[in-house]
């Protein structure tokens, strides 16, 4: 691995928590994460978004789940990237299949938001993956090319390279139903090659049911730089455990 691919855990904790749960998860983080050779994020919706970053006392970082692709104006119930960065966020998940599956979210959409975040000065987590039906039929490098492709018609290759992407094959997300180490390092390899040279220094990371049992297996292949871990973030210990299996 390159040595500008620090390792990257962050936690994606849907719509889930209260201020009391904020506060106490991620000062249980903090102290497991000073120190850490892995960086550490965590993704709590947008109304516990200043109680973690508090929390935080910057050991670890905060992101938000979901931007606008405008800047202002009449889009109720929307949030900016600039409102996003005033309290707190490094980060910015987009393209979350959730987002894409749930509220129609297309490619487009998805490079819009990217390009938004990045330039108010948010990192795109950019997230990428294929569906059961699709992987069946074997579209999965067709599916993960043409997500990531919108976006770098958008912006370039460097910028996504400066980025993060977050594979996450749909049928694994929540399901409890992990890719194995194999199927997951074939298409981060596909997906670093996309990136041609600038691939090399992306941080590529995987999501999809990973947890302390499966981590370690995960993240010791040569193209997976870390996780986006979803019901296993909800959980100090269990977080901190694919935390510590992605130190080793
Ligand atoms: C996610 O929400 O991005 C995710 C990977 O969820 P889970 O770990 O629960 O599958």
């Amino acid at each position: 691995m390159s040595n500008l691919r620090r390792p990257l855990v962050a936690g994606n904790w849907k719509m889930h928590g209260n201020r009391a749960m904020a506060q106490q998860l991620v000062t249980a983080l903090r102290a497991a994460c000073q120190g850490s050779a892995v960086e550490v994020a965590v993704f709590p919706p947008a109304l516990l978004v200043e109680t973690a970053v508090s929390a935080a006392a910057q050991a670890l970082t905060v992101g938000i789940q979901n931007i606008s692709q405008h800047p202002q104006g009449a889009f109720t119930g929307e949030l900016s990237v600039a409102m996003a960065q005033e309290a707190g966020c490094h980060w910015c998940l987009v393209g979350h299949s959730e987002r894409r599956a749930l509220y129609g979210e297309s490619n487009q959409d998805v490079a819009a938001k990217f390009a938004a975040a990045q330039a108010g000065g948010v990192t795109p987590v950019l997230c990428l993956g294929e569906t059961l039906e699709q992987r069946e039929a074997g579209q999965t490098e067709a599916v993960v090319a043409a997500q990531l492709k919108a976006v770098t018609d958008n912006v370039g290759v460097a910028a996504v390279a400066a980025a993060v992407i977050a594979y996450e094959p749909v049928w694994a997300i929540g399901t409890g139903k992990t890719a194995s180490p194999e199927q997951a390092q074939a298409v981060h390899a596909f997906i670093r090659a996309q990136l041609g040279v600038e691939g090399e220094v992306t941080r590529i990371l995987y999501g999809g049911s990973v947890n302390a049992g499966n981590a370690r297996a995960l993240f010791s292949q040569p193209d997976i730089d870390g996780g986006l871990v979803g019901g296993a973030s909800l959980d100090a210990q269990e977080f901190i455990n694919v935390v510590q299996a992605a130190e080793q």
